[in-house]
């Protein structure tokens, strides 16, 4: 048994046999051709026409946007100027494998140089270049295999052409080499919720066949695993299952502790997904995600708009709405265009409203507009905030405008020491766990290199979350939860051992979070928190938390 590590997306675990998608065929030489180039042009064209028709028939099986997609792939290939280019090379004594090669890479230079639309247009060519030449080569198509029956999927990454005709019927879970948290195969994974394990450099010398575990929530793949290994994760794989299909409880623990479980939105669509899935309100809207291409800052009417349409979804339910949160990974021109060397510590969140005074007052209107015309009951908080004084300010100011429910998130170590002064004045905390591992552990969250820092299971992290949370029973005030920790099922239990009073994350997490709760008592959460508080690294907390967790079997 070996463990491949990689970055894991989602809850799942999945396995079954692997089929690889086929690596990129090397570039031809440009060796002299032994053939004459009228042979050589012969075999150019009855190798265009049959990835053409390839083509077309894949187009016709998968239909809608796919068989778009498809056809114009198709009719690239049979593009007359290319084929007068390839011609051209061929002429001039190349291998039938090298002129297309070449002709097809200089068009594509032209076309990528275009940028936009057409410039993104430049991958296709590139798909099209390699299954031609394949076909020169007598080699398969690059592609995704079609071993016949469900399969793990390995791949270096997958191009956006590759995940238009995957049928996740029969791929079991994505293991690529290659790419981020934040890869196109990333944001597949997460969109159609297949397990997926991306970043796995070792995933390279897996071979076709051989049965692995994907462990998405371990971010591991397991190679010649055991009998027991293969029981267990089927285990977790039906656990999950009928957790998917558990009735929508509200969020509690086994002793019946309400524990709300809440999402975390970008835009107001994302608000029927939630509902549907038991989201009990909504504890992060991300406001800046409406504008991120904005080049100016939105009016207050579009702001209304979309506000009420997001609040139109929660009768009666707490929505909890953040203020423009800009700078670092969420540049906002209208916020902030400076140049900064180190964006994370710069003039972000709470900061940068501040510098535009105006933009701040505009979305308060806006959310008081909105507030009046519906129903749910809106709580308002500011990003990034790192004072007394700024609590203050953003609490007054958000006041003045008839806010009911005004606080904090508390991202920044200085609140979480903090907190107990910082909730006298405000009227509820939630701690943002995605930057409070960042600045507690001193790791830009973007950056590859230092990514194993980002890990929220740190005991830094849950000692800041622990303080957090005191202050805010201190003050009889809410302190909640809306980083990603609150989306991992064992973690959400410590978290509520920490003290947290509600967790908000994607939807898709929802049904894993509720299941977990509610296999704890208080006690046991409280018991299972200080586990992993006690430890040295994030790996031991999480250790010695799932140690602690685990039934006791006499
Ligand atoms: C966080 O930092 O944990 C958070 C919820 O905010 P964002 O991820 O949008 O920075
Ligand atoms: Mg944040």
């Amino acid at each position: 048994m070996t463990e491949l590590r990689g970055v894991g997306i989602g809850l799942g675990v999945a396995q079954g046999p692997v089929a690889r998608m086929a690596a990129p065929s090397p570039a031809p030489e440009d060796t002299a051709s032994t053939r004459t180039p009228d042979d050589e042009l012969a075999r150019v064209r009855s190798a265009v026409a049959d990835v053409a028709r390839e083509l077309g028939e894949r187009g016709e099986k998968a239909g809608g946007m796919a068989q778009e997609v498809l056809e114009a792939q198709a009719m690239m290939v049979e593009d007359p100027t290319l084929e007068s280019e390839v011609a051209t090379r061929v002429n001039a004594g190349k291998t039938a494998e090298f002129a297309v090669y070449d002709a097809f890479a200089s068009f594509r230079d032209q076309l990528a140089a275009m940028g936009g639309y057409l410039g993104e247009r430049a991958a296709d060519l590139d798909d099209v270049a390699q299954r031609v030449i394949a076909n020169l080569r007598g080699l398969p198509a690059p592609g995704v295999p079609d071993p016949g029956h469900p399969f793990v999927l390995v791949a270096k990454d997958l191009a956006p052409a590759d995940t238009a005709l995957l049928d996740l019927d029969k791929v079991l879970a994505l293991v690529t080499t290659d790419g981020g948290p934040t890869s196109h195969t990333a944001i597949l994974a997460r969109e159609k919720s297949i397990v997926a394990v991306v970043g796995a450099a070792a995933a390279k010398d897996l071979t076709d066949g051989e049965t692995v575990i994907v462990d998405a929530a371990k971010g591991v793949v397991t190679t010649s695993p055991t009998d027991d290994e293969l029981r267990q994760a089927q285990h977790r794989a039906d656990a999950r299952a009928a957790a998917a299909s558990a009735p929508l409880t509200p969020g509690a623990l086994k002793d019946g502790t309400a524990v709300p479980l809440l999402a975390n939105l970008g835009k107001p669509e994302g608000a029927a997904e939630a509902v549907a899935l038991g989201a009990e309100g909504v504890g992060l809207f991300r406001t800046e995600f409406l504008f991120l291409s904005s080049s100016q800052a939105p009016t207050v009417a579009e702001q209304t708009t979309s506000y009420t349409q997001l609040l139109e979804a929660f009768p009666g339910k707490k929505v909890v709405v953040r203020a423009l949160d800009a700078g670092a990974d969420k540049p906002l021109a209208f916020l902030n265009d400076a140049h900064e060397d180190n964006p994370a510590l710069g003039l972000r969140g709470l900061r940068a409203l501040r510098a535009s005074e105006d933009i701040l007052r505009e979305q308060l209107t806006a959310l008081a507009e909105a507030d009046a015309a519906t129903d749910a009951d809106l709580w308002v908080m500011a990003p990034m905030v790192s004072t007394v004084e700024e609590t203050e300010y953003f609490v007054t100011l958000a006041k003045e405008y008839g806010i009911k429910t005004a606080g904090v998130m508390v991202e920044v170590p200085s609140s979480a020491i903090q907190a107990a002064r910082i909730l006298e004045i405000a009227d509820f905390a939630s701690i943002g766990t995605n930057d409070l591992t960042q600045y507690t552990l001193a790791a830009d969250r973007l950056l590859g290199s230092v990514a194993s820092y980002q890990d929220p299971w740190h005991p830094a992290v849950l000692h800041l979350i622990e303080m957090t949370a005191a202050g805010g029973k201190a003050n009889s005030k809410p302190v909640g939860i809306c980083g990603e920790a609150a989306a991992d099922p064992l973690l959400a239990v410590v978290l509520v051992g920490l003290g947290a009073t509600t967790l908000s994350m994607a939807p898709t997490a929802l049904a894993d979070v509720r299941a977990s709760l509610l296999q704890y008592d208080l006690d046991d959460a409280r018991r299972i928190a200080s586990a992993a508080l006690g430890a040295d690294d994030a790996a031991s907390a999480r250790a010695a938390a799932q140690e602690a967790a685990a039934p006791v079997t006499a």
